[in-house]
This record gives structure tokens, C-alpha cells and sequence, in this order.
């Protein structure tokens, strides 16, 4: 079969979860036998967002090899199970670096260079390339923003010229938000209407219209939609609220999502779809029989979508286990010598987060030590491994000004130092040690025990490691290596083997952690917490 094209925009407003739409639609495909790759495109100019403050923009995702991404690649991965790449998130920036770079090695002599044909040309090329690949069936490509933004005209141009040139092999959903008007007592179709309006002004026709609504879609207000945006009206979806966004693939295949896209793209309708794996891990989410409070310690707790992909892993560790995880998210800047009891009191584990630079670092160390002391479950990643490992050589080994030189150049023990291949690297942009490294457990570990075998391979994201130079006093001390990278020697993970559970990861565990496959780190961290007894 050719590979078939599935193009997913939004309009009326953003956040009304195209991302989920995509991932949902693409575990539906999965779940009928069908190879799926989730793409998301994204209007803004950065060339990736891993320099954009997670305040801005949300939790920068990390995939296996290595790019910094927008965190709908983690909705992907967690409801599918497929690896996403570098290819699977083109940024407008990463665009115009690509042409302009042909442009200055003369691919273009003689020619002047134009948003149409060449950027949208290049558009075209990131979308086909996944199936140029012959991997997948079929290719999702989420368009990020609002119709109507000016930044995403080429995209759109791009899907018209592709929805022409690939006919019956490829189909528009367009998701939108249907308001209810408590004082007429009425769904609002209006906004929709402008919404397809303004698609079809730049040259495309939705195949299927999403509906975001809180009150269910009438017949009638399904065959208005359809009149209006010349839409089937069996091909008006509806996407109410749900209490988990896990329960959106489920609610989708009700409403008859998959068999429409399939219609449309005159694939052959298998009888046979088999969720039952999800489903069962949709009972177990939704039938919990204990619950815990862990408190996610970290400076970007306004925005929850900062820590997305740990929020996400502890739903999915929860699940396994029958066990609702409240998270409490612990701004680290408040967190003093004073108050340090009172702010952590009557959890049952504390996670302290990753994170870049001094504001709210103190905090961090205070929770650790908190965690170290009391005996509490506690889960340090990457930054949180790093303040673990500045309060043990504090408050263990007794060196008062330990730090990580991140944040202290001058320290005169720098228990975390800047990474050798990092010296001498100036730019910002993706030049962290990122992606896939492979890790080698310590047998006798707690990790080891956790994984169940020897060799791991984890996510990074960090310029900044354990000093090996210290590696022996925290042995003697009773803070040990558990799991090592087998070519460079960096310590990945540290563990107090004394300490009912004290594990702390330079990657990130979270995120690999997925709805049917949640990580082993985080099951076994959430088991602790659920025994832990003061
Ligand atoms: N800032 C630290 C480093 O660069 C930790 C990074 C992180 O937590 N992702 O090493």
C-alpha cells in the first residue's frame, strides 16, 4: 500500500489538544495492525526548542537520537510506542537553515529563492521523507498552531500541494472548539465555520472535522457543520472532556474516528481492531485501590507542562501498580532551612527535577537532604541527581562549598563538573550530550535489581556529570556508582544502598516511560513510596 498522508490542524484557539487527536488517531491505526509515524511541524523560528524556556513552550522532549523537541513527540511515543527522531519534528527555522544553506552551496544557481516554490518544496520533502522510508503506512503530521497565523501559511500551502499531488492517499482532520453558551443554552457552530473558512481560503478542504466541546454534539449540530464547511456528517467527530487524555483513543474509535480516515483513504476496513491492552491498562488507571503523595520538587511548577514527560510517567507507574500518585509540584525556590519540614511533611517520596542553572538550586539540595535524612523514597534526575550528589560531599563528606561548577566555576570541590567534550563548545543550540547512551548496571545494585539485567540504554540531556575524582570517598561514605557508561566511564546513576530507596539518574528515565511500558525507575520508585512508613 502507498503510503497514506494524514494532516491534522487546528483552529478557533490553541491548546485544544491536536497532539492528543494525532496520537490517539495513530494508536487506533496501531491497534488495527497498521505501521504509524507521528510527526509534528512547528511554525516558530527557533531551529529546535531546546533553548526556549520550558515557561514559554512547555517540557523540551528528547528522543532517542538526540534531538530537542516540542513535547507532543512524547504524547507520540507514550500512546504509540514508536520511536520518534530528528525527523519527526521540523521547526520554520530548521526549514530556512536547510534552504539557506543550499542556497550558498549553489543548489539554487541562477534561480531566486522564494518561500514558494522553495520553502514549501523543503516542507513537502520533511513531511514524504518519513515515507520515503517504506517504514510506516501511514504518516501523521500534526501542523502546530491556529489557522490563520501568519507563520504557518507555508505549512498549509504545503498540505494543499501535497493533498493535490497525493489525491486519495491523503486527507485533512481539522480540530476545533464548538463554545456552549450557558445564557442561550446552545453549542456554538460560528467559530468553526470561520475557522474552515479560513482553511479553505488557502486552498483546503477538511475531510473530517474534530470537535472539542464540552456538552455532546446533537445530530443537528453535526449536520450544520457539515453543510457549512461541506463536510460529511457522519465525518463530524466529536471530542468531549474526558477525566485522562489516555481515554481519548477509546472515545475516538467510538465515535468511529479510525474507520472514517480509513474510508476516506480507501483502505480496506479490517474487521478486527485490538485495544484490549489498552483497555486494560485504562481499567487499571481508572480502578485504583491505594494512592500516594509524591512531591515533584522543581522551579517551573507553575506550568505543569514543564515537567510533562515525569507527570506522564508517574500516571503510567500508577497504573501498573493500582495506585493513584498525587504529585505535588514543589516550587524549589520556596523551600528554606526553616520551612524545609513543613514543605515536604507527609509525603511519601520526593522527586527532585531536572533543570538549568542557579534559581531555586538551594532548595533542591534542602529537599535532598530531607529526603537523605528522613529515609523518604526519593527519585533525583539529571540535575536532581547532580544536587544529590553536592549534598552528600556537603553534609557526608563535609565539604561545606561543594557544588556543581554550573553553578559555582569557583568551588573548591567540584563534585560536578563540566563534561571533557564539552570545553569547548560555545554555541547553545543542540550541542548538550544528548540522545541514547548505553549504561552498564552494577550487579548488586538496586538499578540492576530494578531493570533486571545488565545493560540499559537511557536519554540525556546535560553538559554536566559526576567528578570522577571523588568516586572513591563517596564509595566509603556510602554513596556508590550503580550504573556507568561503558565507553566514556561517567557515572549515570547513584544510589545510597542503605537508604530504603535513594537512586539518582543523570538521564531521563521519563522519557521512555510509556502507557502500556512504564519505566521500571519510576514503578519501582512509586512501589517505595507506597511502603514507605515514617
Ligand atoms: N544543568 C545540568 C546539566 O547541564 C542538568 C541538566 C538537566 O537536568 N537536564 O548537566
Amino acid at each position: 500500500m502507498a503510503t497514506k498522508y494524514i494532516f491534522v490542524t487546528g483552529g478557533v484557539a490553541s491548546s485544544l489538544g491536536k497532539g492528543i487527536i494525532a496520537a490517539s488517531l495513530a494508536r487506533l491505526l496501531k491497534a488495527r495492525g497498521y505501521s504509524v509515524a507521528n510527526q509534528k511541524l512547528d511554525p516558530y523560528i527557533n531551529i529546535d526548542p531546546g533553548t526556549l524556556n520550558p515557561y514559554e513552550h512547555g517540557e523540551c522532549y528528547v528522543t532517542e537520537d538526540g534531538a530537542e523537541t516540542d513535547l507532543d513527540l512524547g504524547h507520540y511515543e507514550r500512546f504509540t510506542g514508536v520511536a520518534t527522531s530528528h525527523a519527526n519534528n521540523v521547526t520554520t527555522g530548521r526549514i530556512y537553515q536547510n534552504v539557506i544553506e543550499k542556497e550558498r552551496r549553489g543548489d539554487f544557481l541562477g534561480k531566486t529563492v522564494q518561500v514558494i516554490p522553495h520553502i514549501t518544496n523543503e516542507i513537502k520533502e520533511r513531511i514524504t521523507a518519513l515515507g520515503n522510508t517504506g517504514n510506516y503506512e501511514f504518516v501523521i503530521t500534526e501542523i502546530g498552531g491556529t489557522v490563520g497565523d501568519i507563520e504557518s501559511y507555508p505549512f498549509i500551502e504545503a498540505v494543499r500541494q501535497l493533498k493535490w499531488t497525493l489525491g486519495r492517499n491523503s486527507i485533512v482532520i481539522h480540530l476545533t472548539y464548538i463554545p456552549y453558551i450557558a445564557a442561550a443554552g446552545e453549542l456554538k457552530t460560528k467559530p468553526t465555520q470561520h475557522s474552515v473558512k479560513a482553511l479553505q481560503q488557502q486552498g483546503v478542504q477538511p475531510d473530517i472535522i474534530v470537535c472539542r466541546t464540552e456538552k455532546p454534539l446533537t445530530r443537528s449540530v453535526r449536520d450544520k457543520i457539515g453543510l457549512f464547511c461541506n463536510i460529511e456528517g457522519d465525518c463530524v467527530i466529536e471530542d468531549g472532556d474526558v477525566s485522562s487524555i489516555y481515554e481519548v483513543p477509546i472515545k475516538m474509535h467510538d465515535e468511529r474516528l479510525d474507520i472514517q480516515v480509513l474510508k476516506k483513504l480507501d483502505v480496506p476496513i479490517k474487521k478486527d481492531i485490538d485495544l484490549a491492552n489498552w483497555e486494560a491498562f485504562l481499567f487499571k488507571l481508572k480502578n485504583p485501590e491505594k494512592e500516594v503523595s509524591v512531591g515533584l520538587v522543581g522551579k517551573y511548577v507553575q506550568l505543569q507542562d514543564a515537567y510533562k514527560s515525569i507527570t506522564e510517567a508517574f500516571i503510567h507507574a500508577g497504573a501498573e501498580l493500582r495506585c493513584k500518585v498525587n504529585v505535588s509540584y514543589i516550587n524549589s525556590e520556596n523551600i528554606t532551612k526553616e520551612n524545609v519540614d513543613e514543605q515536604l511533611k507527609g509525603l511519601t517520596g520526593i522527586l527532585v527535577a531536572p533543570g538549568f542553572g542557579t534559581r531555586g538550586i538551594e532548595g533542591k539540595i534542602l529537599a535532598v537532604n530531607y529526603a537523605r535524612v528522613n529515609r523518604v523514597p526519593f527519585l533525583g534526575i539529571c540535575l536532581g541527581m547532580q544536587c544529590a550528589v553536592v549534598e552528600f560531599a556537603r553534609n557526608v563528606l563535609g565539604y561545606d562549598d561543594a557544588h556543581s561548577v554550573e553553578i559555582a566555576p569557583a568551588t573548591s570541590h567540584p563534585v560536578i563538573d563540566m563534561m571533557e567534550e564539552q570545553k569547548n563548545i560555545s554555541n547553545m543550540g543542540g550541542t548538550m550530550r544528548l540522545g541514547a547512551y548505553p549504561c552498564k548496571l552494577v550487579e548488586g545494585s538496586k538499578s540492576f535489581e530494578i531493570y533486571g539485567k545488565e545493560f540499559i540504554s537511557e536519554r540525556h540531556r546535560h553538559r554536566y556529570e559526576f567528578n570522577n575524582k571523588y568516586i572513591n570517598e563517596y564509595k566509603e561514605a556510602g554513596m556508590v556508582p550503580a550504573g556507568i557508561n561503558p565507553d566514556s566511564g561517567l557515572v549515570e546513576i547513584v544510589e545510597i544502598p542503605s537508604h530504603p530507596f535513594f537512586v539518582g539518574s543523570q538521564f531521563h528515565p521519563e522519557y521512555k516511560s510509556t502507557a502500556l511500558h512504564p519505566h521500571p525507575l519510576f514503578v519501582a520508585f512509586v512501589k517505595a513510596a507506597m511502603e514507605y512508613k515514617r
